[in-house]
Parts: C-alpha cells; sequence; structure tokens
C-alpha cells in the first residue's frame, strides 16, 4: 500500500495556505483537488457538488476529462457517487467496476480506474458532495486513509456552506445547501406544530476546523477535558444524587468514561493530525455516534450515548457556550429536536412557547409521548437524523396526526400545512361547542365519556371537554418525572389535589403500573429477557407490598370524605385482585382506627389487560366493583404483539374479529353479572372503534382528552341499536381474519357518521 508522502497534518496545513490565496472559487477548487490526489497517491480526485435540483454536477477533477466538469451530472443513488450521496456513509472498493452500482460516464474516461475511494461531503447532517479518489490499480484503501479523506471532506463541505462555490452552479439550480427534508416518523401525540428548530442539546457547530498551532490545541483540548471532569465531579457530589443506587452507577460509568484512555487518545491524534481542539472532538464524536448507530446491543449503545454526551459537553467548553442558561429562555413558535429526551425535560420549556416536538426514537406509548399527550404538544418520534438533519432556527413543521416532519420546507408546503392547522383550530372549535351537549346516541343510548390524565396539567381539560369524570388517573407519571421515589407526603399532596381538581366528578385512580417498558431510574431493575411479561405492576405491588400500601393510604386519606374507584394494572388471576383487596380492606381499617375520614364511596376493580382474565370472567366479575378494559395491553398479549415494537405494533387490527369477539364476551359477562364495566385504552378514543364498541354494548370509556370532541361527535349521529346489529351479523359472517373497519367505515358513512 503507497503510503502517503506528507499525512493529513501536511494535507490541512496546505489546504488552509490554499483557502487563504487570493483566487476565484474554480481555481482553488482545481488545486485543492490537485494537492488532495497527490497527497493520497491517487491519480484521480474529483469533486461532486449536490444542486438545488437533488442532481450531483462534477465541479473539479484531477485526473479525470477536465472537459466533463459541469457537465457530468447524476442523480443521488445513481452510480457509486450517487450511493454515497444517498447513504451518506464512505464507500472503499478495491475493483469498482464490479461493484452492482458501478455506472460508466463515458465522458469522464474513468474505466481505466478500479480502486475507487469516495466520501460524503457532510455539514449538520445533509450531504452536499461526494469527494473521490481513484487508482487504476486493485488496491486496498487503509482505515487511516479513510479518515484522512473524511476529514478533507470537512473542509469542502464547509467550503460549500461557506457560499464559495454557489457562483459556480447553474443559477436555474444553485446548491443544495439547506435542502426541504421530509421525514416519515411515527405518530406521538396529535396536532400539527409550524415552528422553528431548537435543539434539546443544542449542537455546537464548528467552524474553525484547522489548528493554527497544534501544540496550542493539545493545550485546549486538555483545558477543557480538565473542566468537564470537575463539572462532572461537581454533577455527583451534588445532595441530590450523591445517594446509592442505579442512578449513582450510571452517573459513576459516566465519570469513568470521561477518563477513558481510547478515547482520550483519538481525540488527541486528531488534534496531531493537524485539527482544532473542537474540530478533532467532533470527529472522533461522528464516528462513535456511526458506531452508535450499528450497535444493536442496548448496553453499548448506552455506553455510546455516555461518550456523545461527553463530547457535547467538551464542544461546548471550547466554544465558550452555556448550555443551562440557553435553555432557560425559548423563542417564539419553538419546536424542540431531540435524540429522546425524559419525561420531565418537556415540562423544563416554557409552553406558551412550544409548538412541536420532534425525536429520534421514542414509541407512542413512550411516556415522553404520554406526556405531550397531556400537555397538548404535537409530537413526531422515531424520526431518523432528526437532530442532525436540523440547525437551530431552521423552519420545520410537526404532524403529530401523520407522524410526518417537514424540514426547511418550501412555501407551498408550508401554506398547506398553515391550512391543516387552520382547518384542525376550526374543528377544535367545533368540539368546544358540543363540550355542553349531553353524549347521548341519536336513538337516546347516554354514553359516559371520561378523561384519562397523569398529571394535575392534565385536569383542567375536564372543564375543557366537558369529560364526565377521570376515568384513568395513571398514578406512575408522578414516578416516572420525580428524581427519586416520592413520599407518601408527596403522594398524597398529587392524590388531594387531583380530588380537589375533580370536585363532585368521579375519579378512578390506577395503582402503580411499573415495570415492563415503564421505567423508574432511581429504582433497581432487575435483567428481564421480556419485560412486558416480567415483574410489573401489581406483581411488584404484591410482592412489595410496602410500596402499595404506602400507596393505597396515600389514596385513601386523599380521598377523605369523596367518592373513590382504585383499580389494580395487570390482573392475571383472580386471586392477585382478591390479595390486593385486602390490602386496602386492611389500610381502610388503620385509617379508620386512627381517626381519619374515609372516603364516602370506595369501588375497585381490576384492569382487563392479560387474556387470562378472559377465561376467568364470572368469577373476576363476582369479586370486583368494576372493569377496565386496558385495550393497549390486552392487544398487545392477545395478539403477541410488543406495542413498542414498530414492526410489529400495527400489524394487527382491533376491529378484527379475534379481538371484537373477546371485547363482546367481556360485555356481555358484565351484563349478566352486573359488572361496571369501562374502556380506558386508546381503542376508545377513535371514533370509528368506540363506533364498534357501542355496536357491542359498551357504555362508558376514558380517553385522551383531544379524543373527546371527535368521539362525542361520532355518537351523536350514531344510532345504538342499527350499528348493535350490524356488528353483531358482521361478527357472525365474519371468518377468522379479516377486519371488519372497512365494512365499519361503510356504515358510518352511508349513516353520516362523522368518524
Ligand atoms: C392499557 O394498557 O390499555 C392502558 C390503559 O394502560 P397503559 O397504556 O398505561 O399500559
Ligand atoms: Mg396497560
Amino acid at each position: 500500500m503507497p503510503s502517503a508522502p506528507g499525512g493529513p497534518r501536511l494535507l490541512l496545513r496546505r489546504l488552509r495556505e490554499i483557502m487563504a490565496e487570493p483566487v476565484g472559487a474554480q481555481d482553488r477548487l482545481d488545486k485543492i483537488v490537485v494537492l488532495i490526489a497527490a497527497n493520497m497517491v491517487a491519480e484521480v480526485c474529483s469533486v461532486y457538488v449536490m444542486r438545488g435540483d437533488g442532481m450531483l454536477e462534477l465541479f473539479a477533477t484531477e485526473g479525470l476529462n477536465r472537459e466533463a466538469v459541469h457537465q457530468t451530472t447524476m442523480r443521488s443513488g445513481e452510480g457509486l457517487v450517487g450511493l454515497i450521496a444517498a447513504t451518506a456513509e464512505p464507500l472503499a472498493l478495491s475493483d469498482a467496476q464490479t461493484h452492482p452500482a458501478f455506472s460508466y460516464k463515458p465522458e469522464t474516461g474513468e474505466e481505466i480506474y478500479h480502486a475507487f475511494l469516495g466520501v460524503p461531503l457532510l455539514r449538520a447532517g445533509n450531504t452536499l458532495g461526494v469527494l473521490v479518489v481513484q487508482n487504476r490499480t486493485l488496491r486496498v484503501y487503509a482505515e487511516e486513509e479513510i479518515e484522512a479523506l473524511q476529514t478533507t471532506a470537512m473542509v469542502l463541505a464547509e467550503m460549500i456552506a461557506a457560499g464559495e462555490l454557489q457562483a459556480l452552479a447553474p443559477v436555474e439550480t444553485g446548491i443544495a445547501l439547506r435542502r426541504p427534508v421530509y421525514q416519515k416518523g411515527i405518530a406521538l401525540a396529535d396536532g400539527v406544530g409550524l415552528g422553528y428548530v431548537v435543539p434539546h442539546e443544542p449542537r455546537v457547530v464548528v467552524k474553525n476546523l484547522i489548528a493554527e498551532n497544534v501544540e496550542a490545541e493539545l493545550l485546549r483540548l486538555e483545558h477543557a477535558i480538565a473542566e468537564v471532569r470537575t463539572s462532572i465531579d461537581e454533577l455527583i457530589e451534588r445532595g441530590d444524587v450523591a445517594h446509592h443506587g442505579e442512578h449513582r452507577e450510571v452517573l459513576e460509568t459516566f465519570r469513568m468514561f470521561a477518563h477513558d484512555q481510547g478515547w482520550l487518545r483519538r481525540m488527541r491524534e486528531a488534534v496531531t493530525s493537524g485539527l482544532t481542539a473542537e474540530a478533532a472532538v467532533e470527529r472522533v464524536q461522528s464516528d462513535n455516534r456511526a458506531r452508535m448507530q450499528r450497535q444493536t446491543d442496548p448496553y453499548l449503545r448506552e455506553r455510546l450515548h455516555d461518550l456523545d454526551d461527553l463530547a457535547n459537553r467538551l464542544l461546548h467548553r471550547l466554544v465558550g457556550r452555556n448550555l443551562v442558561a440557553e435553555r432557560g429562555s425559548l423563542p417564539e413558535n419553538a419546536i424542540i429536536v431531540a435524540r429522546s429526551m425524559g419525561p420531565a425535560a418537556l415540562l423544563d420549556y416554557d409552553r406558551s412557547r412550544l409548538r412541536g416536538l420532534v425525536l429520534e426514537e421514542g414509541g407512542p406509548t413512550s411516556h415522553i409521548a404520554i406526556v405531550a399527550r397531556a400537555l397538548g404538544i404535537p409530537a413526531v418520534g422515531e424520526v431518523a437524523n432528526a437532530t442532525s438533519l436540523t440547525e437551530q432556527g431552521d423552519a420545520i413543521i410537526v404532524d403529530g396526526a401523520a407522524g410526518e416532519v417537514q424540514i426547511r420546507p418550501s412555501s407551498d408546503v408550508e401554506a398547506a400545512y398553515a391550512e391543516k392547522a387552520r382547518l384542525r383550530a376550526r374543528r377544535q372549535e367545533q368540539y368546544l361547542k358540543l363540550r355542553d351537549v349531553p353524549p347521548v346516541t341519536k336513538d337516546g343510548v347516554p354514553i359516559s365519556l371520561q378523561l384519562n390524565a397523569g398529571l394535575l396539567v392534565d385536569l383542567p381539560h375536564l372543564a375543557e371537554t366537558g369529560a364526565e369524570g377521570v376515568g384513568l388517573f395513571r398514578t406512575e407519571l408522578q414516578f416516572m418525572i420525580a428524581e427519586r421515589m416520592p413520599t407518601a407526603t408527596e403522594q398524597q399532596s398529587l392524590y388531594s389535589a387531583v380530588v380537589a381538581a375533580v370536585g363532585d366528578l368521579p375519579i378512578t385512580f390506577r395503582t402503580l403500573d411499573i415495570g415492563g417498558d415503564k421505567i423508574l431510574p432511581y429504582m433497581n431493575t432487575i435483567e428481564e429477557e421480556n419485560p412486558a411479561l416480567g415483574w410489573r405492576a401489581i406483581r411488584i405491588g404484591l410482592d412489595r407490598p410496602g410500596l402499595l400500601r404506602v400507596q393505597i393510604r396515600a389514596l385513601l386519606k386523599a380521598a377523605g370524605g369523596h367518592a373513590l374507584k382504585i383499580m389494580f394494572p395487570m390482573v392475571a388471576t383472580c386471586d392477585e385482585f382478591i390479595r390486593a383487596r385486602e390490602i386496602v380492606e386492611r389500610e381502610k381499617a388503620h385509617l379508620s382506627r386512627h381517626g381519619y375520614p374515609l372516603p364516602s364511596e370506595l369501588k375497585l376493580g381490576a384492569m382487563l389487560e392479560v387474556p387470562s382474565l378472559l377465561f376467568q370472567l364470572k368469577e373476576i366479575c363476582a369479586v370486583a366493583d368494576f372493569l377496565s378494559i386496558g385495550s393497549n395491553d390486552l392487544m398487545q398479549f392477545l395478539f403477541a404483539s410488543d406495542r413498542e415494537n414498530r414492526r410489529v405494533a400495527d400489524r394487527f387490527d382491533p376491529l378484527s374479529p379475534p379481538m371484537l369477539r373477546a371485547l363482546k364476551m367481556v360485555v356481555d359477562e358484565a351484563e349478566e353479572s352486573g359488572c361496571q364495566l369501562t374502556v380506558c385504552g386508546e381503542i376508545g378514543g377513535r371514533p370509528l372503534e368506540a363506533m364498534a364498541l357501542i355496536g357491542l354494548g359498551y357504555r362508558s370509556f376514558s380517553m385522551s382528552p383531544s379524543s373527546i370532541g371527535p368521539v362525542k361527535a361520532m355518537l351523536l349521529e350514531l344510532e345504538a341499536g342499527p350499528v348493535g346489529t350490524f356488528l353483531r351479523d358482521e361478527l357472525e359472517r365474519a371468518g377468522g381474519g379479516d377486519t371488519l373497519r372497512p365494512k365499519l367505515a361503510q356504515f358510518a358513512e352511508t349513516h353520516g357518521i362523522p368518524i
């Protein structure tokens, strides 16, 4: 393998000299390709730049036919260069011509070259072009050569981003500096938000890349590392996290990483090769991010996340920015873009200025999604590369219903969404008008519509929507957003505030539903192969009765003198319910012995989420005062389909016969036993599904606030009798698998029912 004559350091120094020369853009670019070819011992070096129309155009070459410059073009995805642009990944081949994507451009004369190394010109996640070197021989490019070319590509990308090459592009297209990008993700919280990007962890855009003085840069790097280490020590020793526990261990590991010799060595080497301290940190961070994306092991992913966070801290130090102060103030119409976010983080932002949330991670039932829904903030999750595709201040649109994001939208796209947002607002106004209309079907069947809640901020929705009460209060939210286990007093004070806020309306608290996807950061978790089927919810409550007792006591005290409903999550057997009920009875007796006022009425229920209860319906109805169907979990267990796993989450339809028949069994038995029945899973909040449930005989629902209006609008136009007959007939006639969705939608349409 031929070795580069000057090495990367000399190359960067020469590049800096060329950048400072008073020559035109084309001359500068021509000199650069000659320099790179010589330094890399390659016969060819070419620069392709992405134009505004999405075409890659050859802007300069050493080695290929000069006549092809500004003539040869290709689409993103076309040929090897197009492939690099499309994947944003380097590509090294010892014989390019045997690669299936190879496409031959006769005007360039490249047929005599075999070895090929190309890297994308990346800036802030945008591909601005491709840099290629080629050799006649069948040679293998070494890892260091690929890295050296990537470092050079950073300088070229910066040159393009600074607008230097704009004049060389055709006037009609220009260069695609900040192209519009459409990204599909998944819907987390309904609504349309138009605004401007505010990165949750503002990334530092490194502008100064090439070191003037390597020794001075090394010193800057060492200083920044020392400062970051001290700040982490301070963070860890702060009173609130100094206690033992998993949280502490995570931070200790984080601290250890700040001393990781491999990481530090790689950054020092990058500085020694001629980069500034910040460019070196960013270079190593990019490598780490690429590794993180490929990494499937959750433990290693977390560790790489730690390194990424450390790199961010270093970058902020190096460019002299203060993270905390920047987060404190939020511009108007802010759309927060984050890789991931804890459920509490959203609460820190000024909600009056917040228009949306975009996450690279986070499924529909993640806790940040639940909080976003509670706050009414449109949110989209699983948006690939959201943080690297966007920069502070970029225009962005979040469509929380469709699960779509438009980054730097064109003016017509923006106008279309603005119209959509206006339409939505108008519909919201109509729903507001329905607020005081009793939820009774056209044929006079009253339907109870209640709210799902979990935070105090949810409760004003009661008045706004005209809901009849709170049918599911997810008590775990308080635990999940806290930094440590809420004390008995803290629990009681939240429950008292909730009881006061609902006044005379009914309230159903669900006891702690943790485990599975709901993790408390401060609680020791045990590794489980299948956490959704593991130690969670009422199972933890019964095995650690201390936890459940404290909560029950807090609930009973808070609801003294008021009617109270308590339900238990994930009940799989009647025995579990009976044991939970005994804990409540004991607490009730204890409080009454000590003279506390008890709830005026107390009803205990089981959530029906585990299919085993379907086969103990009579028995559970005999011991429970009410049942509440947690359809989110019931669906996942009935179809063995992980609700958090995108590949399977939407694979099965709740409107298919298996689920509808299960739901019918429950409503029939509940009616026969005189057991109250509610649906509190997401299924009840969707108008078409709610219509089917009313057809099956369901009369009580609890749903997220934004669903009340659409479901009420639907049922006001519905006749419960005919939809019941229709559904029973269809269910009898249906085969095993076919969903009844199209038939139900057709029914709604012919009967003028808005769904
Ligand atoms: C459900 O499973 O349907 C439910 C309401 O509970 P959660 O979504 O909180 O698991
Ligand atoms: Mg559930």
